[in-house]
């Protein structure tokens, strides 16, 4: 059973009767475009078909009881707002904290949480958690939506109510995504258009299988360092480096400078990738995820051997028209556009060859970019 059917069911046993709404809130994955949204850069980020729901249906007093698969019940009061949890129930209590601050009228609701967004792969549930609290509440108490803004609101509940540093891609993919289409973002002026993923190519998603513990401190150390290259170059973000002004050559740049040139290179990347798309072009697109993995593997250093083993297999696998490391790196997925008549037959070929050089097991999930978080009437 999906998640949608999943959430169905735990209301009933949770709250009895019937859901009013049925929410949808997608996972995501970058296609290109890594470690340069701090840097004031580009991404290429698409919502998949992967989705986390909630059933909702309004009560009357100001409380949201929360129920997520797996997890403990949650009731959150929406008239004081006092501290942290720690636990899961903080993404929805963020959320509801950083739409009351700015004024929304929020109303109380029941809610039951099912997922089939993997938890901590870099598909961003937590993204998803967030916008499908805020669509809850929108579907309940009936403001105006939009989506870009709401998107920020739920990046500050992330930031400031749960204490995670991350930038706005999750939640503008969550929000804005689109069938069959990625979002070129513009990190510094939030400006962002759709472009669609060439026909006849399938996003497929590889989990290595391994997570980092202290990835969160090493996210922090690259993060220091590009803001150190950028004050060594005299700009006030690496966006503002100028391609021609970095040495191309792989001679030995100190690390500062390699992870600038990780950047500057990067967003000619990204910018590259999203000519590519608007041209149908998967080849092109293949290629430019290709030398990203490279980049974020020898200059950036964020890559693994898992990771490194998985990009290396699947680059290698028939119908692969490129393949590369995806998520802040060190553990996690990788991401691979593949023709999508080869799809079965390269996630054969992906696990073997993985599990032969690693010992590891590959799970893959093949993909198709969609729609933003939505919301429907039971
Ligand atoms: P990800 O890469 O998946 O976004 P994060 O660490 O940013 O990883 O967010 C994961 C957190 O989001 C979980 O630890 C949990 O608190 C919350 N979360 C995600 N999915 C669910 C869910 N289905 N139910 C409850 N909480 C969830
Ligand atoms: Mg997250």
């Amino acid at each position: 059973m999906d998640a949608a059917g999943r959430a169905l069911r735990l209301f009933r046993e949770e709250f009895g009767g019937e859901p009013e709404t049925l929410v949808r809130a997608p996972g995501r994955v970058n296609l290109i475009g890594e470690h340069t949204d701090y840097n004031e850069g580009f991404v290429l980020p698409a919502a998949i078909d992967r989705d986390l729901c909630i059933a909702v249906r309004p009560r009357p007093d100001p409380l949201v009881d929360v129920r997520s698969e797996g997890r403990e019940r949650r009731a959150i009061a929406l008239d004081r707002f006092e501290h942290r949890v720690g636990d899961w129930s903080d993404y929805v209590q963020g959320v509801t904290w950083a739409l009351s601050e700015v004024g929304y009228r929020l109303v109380g609701w029941d809610g039951a949480i099912a997922s089939d967004v993997p938890v901590g792969a870099g598909l961003s549930s937590s993204a998803a958690i967030e916008l499908a609290t805020a669509k809850a509440c929108e579907t309940t108490a009936g403001f105006r939506w939009d989506p870009t803004e709401i998107a920020t609101l739920c990046r500050r509940a992330e930031n400031r109510w749960v204490g995670v540093a991350s930038g706005l891609m999750d939640q503008i993919a969550c929000a804005r995504g689109r069938r069959d289409h990625a979002i070129l973002l513009d990190c510094r002026s939030l400006d962002l258009e759709l472009v669609p993923v060439p026909g006849g190519a399938s996003i497929v998603i590889l989990d290595t299988g391994t997570r980092r513990e202290l990835k969160s401190s090493a996210y922090n150390d690259r993060r220091r360092e590009c803001e150190a290259a950028a004050r060594e170059l005299g700009v006030g973000s690496l966006r503002d480096v100028p391609a021609a002004s970095l040495p191309i050559s792989t001679a030995s740049l100190s690390p500062p400078l390699r992870r600038a040139r990780h950047v500057v290179t990067e967003n000619a990347r990204t910018l590259a990738a999203a000519e590519a798309m608007r041209a149908g072009d998967a080849r092109s697109m293949g290629r430019l995820m290709n030398e990203s993995h490279a980049s974020l593997r020898d200059d950036f250093e964020v890559s693994s051997e898992a990771l490194d083993a998985i990009v290396e297999a699947a680059q290698a696998a028939d119908g692969c028209f490129g393949a590369r490391l995806t998520g802040a790196g060190f553990a996690g997925c990788a991401v691979a556009l593949v023709d999508e008549f080869a799809a079965a037959s390269f996630e054969r070929a992906v696990s073997t060859t993985y599990a032969r050089a690693t010992g590891r097991t590959c799970t893959a999930y093949v993909c198709r970019a969609s729609d933003g978080v939505s919301a429907q009437s039971r």
